[in-house]
């Protein structure tokens, strides 16, 4: 991570959605802020007997127009302004496609690959407990993020459960189906992103039969993504994680490698096949490909690069991977950029269902689930679209103008406490 500041990014963005809806600095400032920002210090029992403190941090951006909702994030390299980043970023992703839910988001600073499974343990349900006063079915719900999963939304619920003294499945989601999760969330991100390249296309060239691609980040977003569109008929050529990339010009053998990255430990330095060749993780974001998805982490696309990525398209599986910078120069070059808030929304609508399905008591079939997603996010796809066409704007600015009048719309039904 780069001395980058991510929450410049999102004052940038919402300033220039505000100009374009001609809006006054009164009925949206109170956007620019976050509504709470909690951060904590918690020990850990390390398994040699060691204590360990951690830093943590829950940022609730706007609860205007519902529970505020967000991942989970354990990395090294996270701090303050990235989470109230990630939070904002989530509050006009649930405007924009216009699920019942503001904005939230959580992280430890820690690398999770350097713990064991019971020290891991120990540290979700302590960093859970130093929340806890914020979250709840009714106030603030997390989820999966970066280096989080199941397993340790199933400990999330767990330790709320035990304090409130009964089973609360409805304080996470992404959890395992067997304690109350939805079908088809682990892969909805991916699949919303499958969707976006799809809904996009059709709206420029047509099929997606030979269209050519890249993913970067081959992690749960992006490999369900790199599945979806390749089954789709798609040449995916190249593909990285954190490790480095891989480049084939007739289509890398997708399936083959999610089966290897499915085995814990293996990274795509190590991927060994006939005519695969390795590339760097920057080779992999300038490849000659019609679309690029990134799908790793923020700030990838930035001044430094942004001239020489050869994409027409730009669909942004990962939360803010394109710098204010990287934008203006996208926009001149004409790559269309479907932004974050649009592209990756599909975690956060199967999300909804599963609080839905929680607070009700119900299960859906995975039918109901993948067919509902596709209505919901082809309706905001659609919205977006012909947003751009009304303002005559990028389709980021579009998109954020289209939530953010969702929100101050919501702030002024509201008005002012007290
Ligand atoms: P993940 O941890 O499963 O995967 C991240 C992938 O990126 C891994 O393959 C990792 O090796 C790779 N990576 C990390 N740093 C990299 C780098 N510098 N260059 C190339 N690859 C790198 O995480 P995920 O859940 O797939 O999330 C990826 C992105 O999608 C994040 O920005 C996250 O905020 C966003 N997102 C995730 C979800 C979700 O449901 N998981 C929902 C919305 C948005």
């Amino acid at each position: 991570m780069n001395n980058y500041n991510p929450y410049d990014n999102v004052i940038a963005t919402i300033k220039n959605a505000a100009n374009l809806l001609k809006l006054d600095e009164s009925e949206y400032i109170a956007t620019m802020y976050p509504e709470r920002e909690l951060k904590i210090s918690f020990p850990v029992r390390m398994d040699d007997g060691s204590v360990q403190i951690f830093e943590g941090y829950r940022v609730q951006h706007s609860s205007s127009r519902g529970p505020c909702k967000g991942g989970i994030r354990f990395h090294p390299d996270v701090d303050l302004n990235e989470v109230k980043a990630l939070a904002a970023w989530m509050t006009f992703k649930c405007a924009v496609v216009g699920i019942p839910y503001g904005g939230a988001k959580g992280a430890v600073k820690v690398d999770p690959s350097k713990l064991s499974e019971t020290e891991l343990c120990r540290l979700t349900r302590r960093y859970t407990a130093g929340i806890l006063p914020i979250i709840g079915p009714e106030q603030d719900i997390p989820a999966p993020d970066v280096n989080t999963n199941g397993q340790v939304m199933g400990w999330i619920m767990d330790t709320y459960s035990m304090m409130k003294g009964h089973a609360v499945p409805g304080v996470v989601t992404g959890k395992p189906i067997e304690i109350g999760g939805s079908l088809g969330r682990v892969e909805a991100t991916g699949r919303g992103v499958m969707i976006t390249v799809r809904e996009t296309l059709k709206r420029y060239d047509g099929p997606i039969e030979g269209t050519t691609m890249a993913v970067q980040g081959m992690g749960n977003v992006g490999s369900v993504a790199a599945k979806l569109l390749h089954e789709l008929g798609a040449k995916i050529v190249a593909v990285s994680d954190v490790s480095g990339g891989l480049y084939y010009a007739e289509g890398l053998n997708i399936p083959a490698i999610i089966k290897y990255l499915s085995i814990k430990g293996n990274l795509l330095k190590d991927y060994n096949e006939d005519g695969v060749e390795h590339i760097t993780n920057a080779q992999v974001l300038t490849s000659d490909v019609h679309v690029l998805i990134p799908a790793a982490m923020e700030n990838q696309i930035t001044e430094q690069n942004a001239d020489n990525i050869k994409a027409k398209f730009i669909v942004e599986a990962a939360n803010g991977p394109t710098t204010v910078a990287a934008d203006t120069i996208l926009e001149k070059k004409g790559i269309q950029v479907v932004p974050d808030i649009l592209a990756n929304a599909g975690g956060v609508i199967v999300s909804y269902f599963e609080w839905v399905q929680n607070i009700q008591s119900l299960c859906w079939d995975e039918k109901k689930v993948n067919e509902t997603l596709n209505q919901i996010l082809c309706k905001a796809i659609n919205e977006v679209f012909t947003a751009r066409d009304e303002y005559q704007a990028s389709l980021r600015t579009s998109a954020y103008a289209l939530a953010l009048n969702r929100l101050v719309t919501a702030k002024r039904i509201r008005s002012i406490f007290p």
